[in-house]
């Protein structure tokens, strides 16, 4: 069995390196954005301007329309390695 498609599929999930759609178009013309920050606040930059953008974790999962693309290590285990 391969438990990394559920893990993949948690709604809540934020992981470092995630490329993520959301919900509204940045003036710059993209709407994809990839996440650089995990924690409490959320920090994203635009692949298209490279705007870095920081917001409550709420707020980002409120914005978030998509994962596209997850990043490789589980948000609990970056979570753990930073607080070590
Ligand atoms: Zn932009």
């Amino acid at each position: 069995m391969d438990g990394d498609l559920a893990e993949v599929c948690a709604v809540d999930e934020i992981r470092l390196g995630d490329r993520v759609k959301m919900r509204k178009t940045h003036p710059c013309g993209s709407d994809e954005w990839t996440v650089i920050r995990i924690g409490a606040d959320i920090k994203i930059k635009c692949l298209g301007c490279g705007r870095i953008v920081m917001m409550e974790r709420q707020v980002f999962l409120k914005r978030r329309k998509k994962v596209l693309e997850p990043g490789p290590i589980p948000e609990a285990e970056t979570l753990r390695a930073m607080t070590e």
